[in-house]
């Protein structure tokens, strides 16, 4: 890949982001975890309905503040709203009713190109599904985040290579994602995410496609990430998983039920 990748079509938008840094009083009669001290992320009466068939109500008046350098685990049924409340918190989708706060930020006061600016910068993202980009290699899609940061092209691969020797891809670093295994892809979008030291890193199941020793070689990376003072969101199944966190969100029927301290 070329560094062509690297377009520049943004000018404007750090001016009319840094417009949105008035943070209101956030929270409300319905926050929890602290809402109005204006976390990271700060969710205020987050609801979301998807029209379908159907209308599905996938959230409803969700209220939560990640403060900076947390680490906070969402757990629930399948189908009870965590995929939907990371996509909202990464600004990969807006809320139909509420708001999202990015640092101060109301996503949804942003245009699209704003808000992958502000992804780009802030957010590593593991998707369930991975989302790989089918023609680059592991090594190139991790490096992938590390040219819009405009790191030069051999600290890129250098880092990649890092990071897949890491998840235990070391050997892997040459493969296109159709030449792995669907846990191996998981890796290569862990290493991605982790790539440009994110301060705001969402996953969403990470460790669900894979075996128990290289979940706890990804759960070490995230802790280093946390360490480090930066604020994890992780999405799971696992008990176990959620322990690392220092909070346990738990949500069902798109509800938020209780915030446990671990
Ligand atoms: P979880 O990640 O906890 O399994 P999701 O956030 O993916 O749950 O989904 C919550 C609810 O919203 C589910 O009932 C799901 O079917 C529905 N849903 C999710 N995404 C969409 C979509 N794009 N269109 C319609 N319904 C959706
Ligand atoms: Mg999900």
């Amino acid at each position: 890949m070329t560094d062509a990748t690297d377009t520049d079509g943004d000018a404007g938008v750090d001016t009319a982001v840094d417009e949105q840094t008035d943070t209101g009083g956030e929270g409300g009669p319905h926050a929890v975890g602290g809402g109005s001290d204006g976390g990271v992320v700060v969710l205020s009466d987050v609801t979301k309905t998807y029209e379908g068939g159907a209308t599905v109500e996938a959230l409803s008046g969700v209220s939560l503040s990640l403060p900076e350098g947390s680490y906070t685990a969402v757990m629930g049924p399948s189908g009870s709203g965590k995929s939907t409340l990371l996509n909202l918190v990464g600004g990969l989708d807006t809320p139909t009713a509420g708001t999202v706060r990015l640092d101060g930020r109301d996503l949804a006061a942003l245009s699209e190109p704003q808000r992958a600016r502000v992804r780009g910068r802030t957010v590593g993202f593991v998707f369930q599904t991975f989302n790989l980009m089918p023609r680059l290699t592991a090594a190139e899609n991790v490096a992938l985040p590390l040219v819009f940061q405009g790191v030069d092209r051999a600290a890129r691969r250098e880092r990649a290579e890092s990071l897949l020797a890491d998840v235990g891809l070391g050997d892997r670093t040459g493969h296109e994602p159709a030449e792995l295994s669907g846990g191996q892809r998981q890796r290569v979008a862990i290493a991605r995410a982790l790539a440009a030291d994110p301060a705001l890193l969402l996953a969403d199941e990470p460790t669900g496609n894979v075996d128990t020793d290289t979940g706890d070689r990804i759960m070490a990376e995230f802790a280093d990430l946390h360490a480090a003072g930066n604020t994890v969101l992780l999405v799971t199944h696992e008990r176990r998983i959620a322990e690392r966190a220092n909070r346990v969100v738990h949500l069902r029927d798109g509800e938020l039920r209780e915030i446990e301290s671990v």
